[in-house]
């Protein structure tokens, strides 16, 4: 009996010529194994399926680990893997985007003379970012939670409120709602406060006729959301409203170039060429968007750094920004699933100009 995932995971592992892959990354082991627990590390390969976990895991480990997988207890996670290998020459990949130089050592010291350790950083990173039907079924709902939470906050209205009374409104409306909690800490910007495009919540009063950035996201299920919107909190000035015109039109042009094919850097220079031409290319200093699953940031990356290519079953952020230091900020996001022609868009909220006073 074997997972779909442990499959394809095995598959990789063959072709970059290992025998196992140890895996280390805790997000990792629970995308793979369905471990839900904190502390565990899992060696797979064609022959081998090992399940190490301490002695706080032992119930957990036996209800969510499948018949795959041999489970072993160990105080020193990686000691017992060590232990447990046999004599046989071994090339046994590790990631190396999460492996600690000192905990590589002390694998390294561990090992036996018959194996050696190959750098393989990002092979489950790179099966993650293709999510399955229980995934996508997962992120939709975690979206939707999320979207119905802000919902409820914004009917007690924004004007007078400070920003981070707002922010835990909205964390407290999704854990009621019956999410584990929020993906991120929830941003809430108004006015300047806005252009930073991580700004920490201030307990100051959001003031009438601004901006204000709200950027939250739910966790249900493990999975989580992601989404931005600017609401208007009355009469614009005419400079704030062309800034969030102009954000929506690039973020909207950006959702149409979403599909397979195209590279992550692609689809960012959509938005981008529309913010440049509005004369705002300076204020756009972030990438287009990110993928999102089990964690909020992960693969593929829409940036100028992108050059993972979109595939059906990502599902990744649009998120075109403009930040003008002192003045005002303009973020609009939306979860987008590719589809095998198209995306589907999974934030619910409007996008026109909303006035909340
Ligand atoms: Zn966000
Ligand atoms: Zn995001």
């Amino acid at each position: 009996m074997t997972s779909p995932r442990l499959q394809a995971l095995t598959e990789q592992v063959a072709e970059r010529e290992l025998d196992a892959l140890l895996v280390s990354n805790i997000v990792n082991v629970r995308w793979l194994t369905g471990f839900t627990g904190s502390n565990a590390v899992a060696v797979a390969g064609p022959d081998t399926r090992r399940f190490v976990t301490d002695f706080r895991y032992l119930t957990q480990a036996a209800e969510q680990i499948d018949a795959a997988w041999k489970r072993e207890v160990a105080t020193d996670l990686l000691q017992r893997v060590a232990d447990g290998i046999g004599e046989e020459p071994l090339r046994l990949g590790f990631d190396d985007e999460d492996l600690s130089v000192r905990l590589h050592g002390k694998l390294a010291d561990a090992l036996p003379d018959n194996v050696q350790l190959v750098a393989a950083g990002g092979i489950v990173q790179g099966l993650r970012a293709v999510k399955d039907a229980a995934e996508i079924d997962a992120i939709r709902a975690a979206a939707q939670l999320a979207d119905a939470a802000l919902e409820e906050v914004l009917t007690g209205g924004l004007v007078g409120r400070t920003e981070r009374e707002i922010a835990l409104e909205v964390e407290i409306a999704i854990r009621r709602r019956g999410a584990e909690g929020v993906s991120f800490s929830p941003i809430v910007a108004a006015a300047e406060h806005g252009a930073l495009p991580h700004a920490e919540p201030r307990d100051v009063p959001i003031r009438s006729n601004t901006l204000v950035v709200i950027d939250w996201g739910a966790q249900l299920g493990g999975y989580a959301s992601d989404c931005t919107r600017t609401f208007a909190t009355g009469e614009l000035d005419p400079r704030d409203r062309e800034i969030y015109e102009l954000v929506l039109r690039a973020q909207q042009a950006a959702l149409t170039a979403i599909r397979p094919g195209p590279t992550g850097r692609e689809v960012d220079a959509v938005a981008r060429a529309i913010i440049d031409e509005g004369g705002h290319g300076e204020h756009f200093g972030h990438g287009l968007g990110h993928g999102v699953g089990l964690e909020v940031h992960e693969g593929p990356r829409l940036s100028k750094q992108g050059n993972d290519v979109l595939a059906a079953g990502n599902i990744v952020t649009v998120e075109p920004g403009v930040y003008v230091p002192g003045a005002v900020g303009v973020r609009i996001e939306d979860l987008v699933l590719v589809t095998e022609d198209g995306g589907e868009v999974l934030s619910g909220l409007p996008k026109a100009l909303r006035i909340v006073g």
